[in-house]
């Protein structure tokens, strides 16, 4: 049988490894609650990345919440539920996870050649009832992060990034986790660097990152003291051992990408419409997204795709700003064209190089036409 390509495989490290963490674990029996394992990768994960202030937390979604709520963007704003503005070109998580903590999500553009959040239109939507700016780096390409940051400077909003996609990234030779009050992180089995589940917060002030580190484990701060009302967000030993493991392979993991990564470009006609990349910024490899000309020509392209048991993904369609979350029911041009025509095709360690090519012809001659 023909091997099904889809659009990425978790990447498994040594399973000799991984069992000598499990050893550790085993001869510790210390489970979670902070244990050895998670205390080590957080400390490596801020030496690798260049940060301070690092959290590790159950997965990206609580990674989102946990630091909307060390914030306060949650808190009512002038009697009325808070808001936040953000882009409706991401991951369904990103303002689920704002509605989860009963702040209003209020989509804003995204500009047409990042597709990132369109700082020009931020001012227009800020109201009495604003508290934040939650930005993606959609697909590693850091954000417009300066003008952000005079926005949030000047209506005294935070700004916490949904960096899901930007592990390893750095803006100016420094990592881009470093914008805003917080960045938050997922290391989901699809992404590129991974817990099986887990995720992260990178805060700007230690005060925020103490006060998480209460809110992840019920909001107990002492023996026999329970300050505030907590959530169970902590990461587990054996999450971490998976981390450690990825970790340690790490540059063999961006390299196997950027070797794809650059297949890809080499035979991808240069007719593609591409996203406009930060010129400021390295690139993770994380995502090879092309833009087709219409919604009809991705549909065909899908059929042929499929025709062939490879499975592109749609990321994202459709824009959430069309999806019942939205309390308000704003027509986004920007995001919606390009939602409704951006395919982000296979990549991962084991993709084989003919596959690549095979991948490259169907979008060229199928993708490609009109
Ligand atoms: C993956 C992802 C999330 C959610 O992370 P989980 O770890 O799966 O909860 C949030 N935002 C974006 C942009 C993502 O890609």
């Amino acid at each position: 049988m023909k091997e099904i390509i889809p659009v990425t495989k978790p990447y498994l490290p040594s399973r000799e490894k991984l069992n000598k963490y499990i050893d550790g674990i085993y001869e510790r029996n210390w489970l979670t609650n902070n244990g050895p394992l998670v205390q080590e990768l957080t400390k490596r994960l801020e030496e690798y990345l260049g940060v301070e202030n690092l959290l590790l937390i159950s997965n990206g979604t609580l990674a989102l919440q946990i630091a909307y709520r060390a914030l306060g963007i949650n808190e009512p704003a002038n009697g009325k539920p808070a808001e936040a503005i953000t882009t409706p070109f991401t991951f369904v998580a990103t303002s689920s996870s704002l509605k989860w903590e009963g702040v209003n999500p209020v989509f804003v553009d995204i500009d047409k050649d990042t597709w990132n959040l369109d700082p020009e239109l931020i001012e227009e939507a800020i109201t009495p009832q604003t508290r934040a700016i939650v930005p993606v780096h959609v697909f590693g390409n850091p954000c417009d992060v300066e003008a952000i940051h005079e926005i949030a400077e000047r209506h005294q909003l935070k700004v916490i990034y949904d960096a899901a996609h930007a592990f390893g990234v750095n803006y100016r030779n420094e990592s881009v986790l470093k914008w805003g009050d917080a960045a938050t992180l997922s290391f989901h089995a699809t992404k590129v660097f991974h817990t099986i589940e887990g995720g992260a917060i990178v805060f700007k002030h230690k005060k925020d990152l103490e006060k998480a580190k209460a809110l992840i484990n019920f909001g107990i701060t002492g023996p026999d003291q329970i300050s505030e009302l907590g959530i169970n967000a902590k990461m587990s030993e054996f999450n971490a051992a998976m981390g450690l493991c990825v970790l340690d392979d790490i540059i063999h993991v961006f390299q196997d990408r950027k070797e794809r990564y650059e297949r890809y470009m080499g035979r991808l006609s240069s007719r593609l419409e591409r996203q406009c990349l930060n010129e400021h910024s390295s690139l993770n490899y994380s995502y090879i997204p092309i833009l087709l000309d219409e919604e009809n020509v991705l549909k065909d392209t899908l059929e042929v795709f499929s025709d062939n048991d490879i499975y592109p993904r749609r990321y994202f369609y459709p824009s959430l700003n069309n999806i019942d979350i939205s309390s308000s029911c704003l027509t986004l041009p920007i995001s919606e064209s390009v939602s409704s025509r951006v395919l982000c095709l296979p990549i991962y360690s084991t993709l084989k190089a003919e596959d690549i090519d095979g991948i490259s012809n169907i979008v060229n001659s199928v993708g490609g036409r009109l």
